[in-house]
């Protein structure tokens, strides 16, 4: 079994790396891959080798540039990009990253980036906050040992944290009265309506000029630290034209379907041809994925099929259950090629880019 797309509290899972590396190991996994949003937190050296001293006893430990191997689990290098396409938002993901060719690439550059400016962030709604009589310091939520990224549900959690009767009467007093939580006080407290809101400053996260990035750009800046480039969740895409899914065969040829295309909306074909040439026919696509829905998986095995791109999957896990990890190939051996084809296309990718 191996999962592809698995989000730990470095960006917005709701698990710490040590508690996904436990819950893979329990459940046997051969193969995943942290791909926090913007973030390598999760194979820094500095947090990994920490979580392995807690994670001990451990019978085999280790590091290569871009995986490290616990035990009989593969834990690979990865990344998931937020970039844009034609205006719209799209996700990238980079799989096989190498340590020593992140190390001042225009990858790092980004993330170091998006680290500062929500740093930025957090200081502007501290301030705000601690004006208004709330108990948040700095230091609730900058330290070595927390994320480096600072997300507003982590600024809310911290908040929640030392201000719960307060927050609560507050809340109740706007009628809401679900269990109060930091994702409630996130959305109802420190929101975008909110007075204490504070927008990440675009300043310092253009690269090339842009922000988010442009998803050709982000494939070169993944390709460039020896990773291979695949389109997340493509099923998940507002902007892209579908068919009527009710149209759909649930399994067998799709490509001579139609696909119809609504004014303002793209076609994924036309996606998945610019994809192509931007990553030099080297990337993949991730057919399967927990959220996309069952008729949408022959649509686009069908398309990397007829593109030559490869196939990967991944659960989307944000902290679910131990068992929501893994088991979305139909076989076991599947999975384990999926990585093996990726290894072969980051090995090729270096060649090109060095
Ligand atoms: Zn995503």
């Amino acid at each position: 079994m191996i999962d592809l797309q698995v989000h730990t509290s470095a960006s917005d899972g709701n698990w710490t790396l040590e508690n996904v590396l436990r819950a893979a190991l329990k459940e046997r996994i051969c193969a995943i891959a942290i791909t926090d949003h913007d973030c390598v937190d999760a194979w820094k050296p500095s947090t990994i080798f920490p979580t392995i001293k807690r994670l001990a006893p451990v019978d085999r430990f280790e590091t290569f540039d871009d995986h490290y191997i616990i035990n009989d689990l593969q834990v690979i290098h990865a990344e998931e990009i937020t970039c844009a396409y034609r205006g719209f938002e799209i996700h990238l993901l980079g799989y096989f990253l190498c340590g020593s060719m992140y190390k001042d690439s225009e990858l790092e550059m980004h993330n170091r980036a998006m680290i500062e400016a929500t740093k930025r962030r957090a200081q502007s709604m501290i301030s705000k906050l601690q004006q208004a009589g709330y108990l948040l310091e700095w230091n609730d939520v900058v330290r070595p040992e927390l994320p480096q990224m600072i997300r507003r549900e982590f600024i809310a959690d911290k908040l929640l944290e030392r201000n719960r009767a307060r927050i609560t009467a507050e809340l109740k007093a706007k009628a809401i009265t679900s269990n109060v939580s930091p994702r409630l006080v996130s959305d109802n407290l420190i929101g975008r309506d909110s007075p204490f809101y504070a927008s990440v400053p675009e300043q310092y996260l253009a690269i090339r000029g842009r922000h988010p990035p442009e998803l050709k750009d982000a494939v070169e800046m993944v390709m460039y630290c020896g990773g291979v480039p695949v389109i997340s969740h493509p099923g998940r895409y507002k902007f892209l034209a579908s068919s009527p899914l009710a149209d759909m065969p649930l399994t067998g040829e799709t490509s001579k379907v139609s696909l119809s295309t609504p004014a303002g909306k793209i076609d994924r074909e036309q996606l998945v041809r610019d994809f192509k040439q931007a990553s030099r026919g080297l990337g993949g696509l991730e057919v399967h994925n927990r959220k996309h829905v069952l008729q949408q998986i022959p649509i686009w095995r069908d398309l990397a099929r007829r593109y030559e791109l490869l196939v990967t999957a991944g659960t989307d896990f944000h902290g679910e259950r131990d068992d929501y990890l893994g088991a979305l190939v139909e076989n076991g051996p599947a999975g384990i090629e999926m990585v093996e084809k990726l290894a072969l296309a980051a090995d090729h990718i270096r060649r090109i880019v060095r």
